[in-house]
């Protein structure tokens, strides 16, 4: 273990009250990306849990997952595939959708992101309910990918997202 990766990173993470809107503690990840100590220790410590798995790429969210995804990646010598916002990318893309309080969003991948059977890894900043990371999910299975895992900075674990991912690795660094 490197000294980064004993930091506290807790630490870093700024609650927002009421953004964006009232009821939601946002929780602000930028000064822990801006500490260059601190995001070394956020990125070891997310990929450790998953070296030596042959995981092929890592599957980013738009858009705070991509500023995790990316360095992960590199960190596991895999690729970085961007899952992103429905009309986001120029080629023939997958779908899956999820609900939102009002309403449903969509994400997207590329058909040919990569090769049927490549084992992925799913990194995003927040596990909330769960919605978004099942929807990602899914998209990865109609692409052919063997999700091996799930990598979240942050886990709000009251609000149960685990639950709608029974059966899959999660690792969170910090839990409230
Ligand atoms: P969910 O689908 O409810 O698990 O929400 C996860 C997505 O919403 C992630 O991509 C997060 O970036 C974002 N998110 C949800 N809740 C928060 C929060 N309290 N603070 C920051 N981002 C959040």
């Amino acid at each position: 273990m490197t000294a980064a990766s004993r930091l506290d990173v807790r630490t870093f993470v700024v609650d927002v009250p009421d953004f964006p809107k009232k009821g939601i503690v946002f929780k602000d990840i930028t000064p822990l990306l801006a500490d260059a100590k601190a995001f070394a220790a956020t990125i070891d410590q997310m990929a450790a849990p998953f070296k030596e798995l042959g995981i092929g790429v890592v599957a980013g969210i738009e858009s705070r997952g991509f500023l995790l995804a990316t360095p992960i990646a590199y960190s596991l010598g895999a690729g970085v595939v961007p899952i992103r916002k429905k009309g986001k990318l120029p080629r023939k893309t997958h779908t899956a959708s999820y609900d939102l309080e009002y309403g449903q969003d969509s994400i997207e991948a590329h058909v040919d992101a990569f090769p049927r059977g490549t084992k992925v890894l799913l990194v995003d900043d927040v596990l909330a309910t769960g919605g978004t990371a099942k929807a990602a999910c899914e998209l990865l299975g109609k692409l052919g990918g063997e999700v091996v895992g799930l990598s979240f900075l942050i886990e709000l674990a009251f609000l149960r997202g685990r639950d709608k991912l029974p059966g899959q690795q999660i690792r969170s660094l910090i839990t409230y």
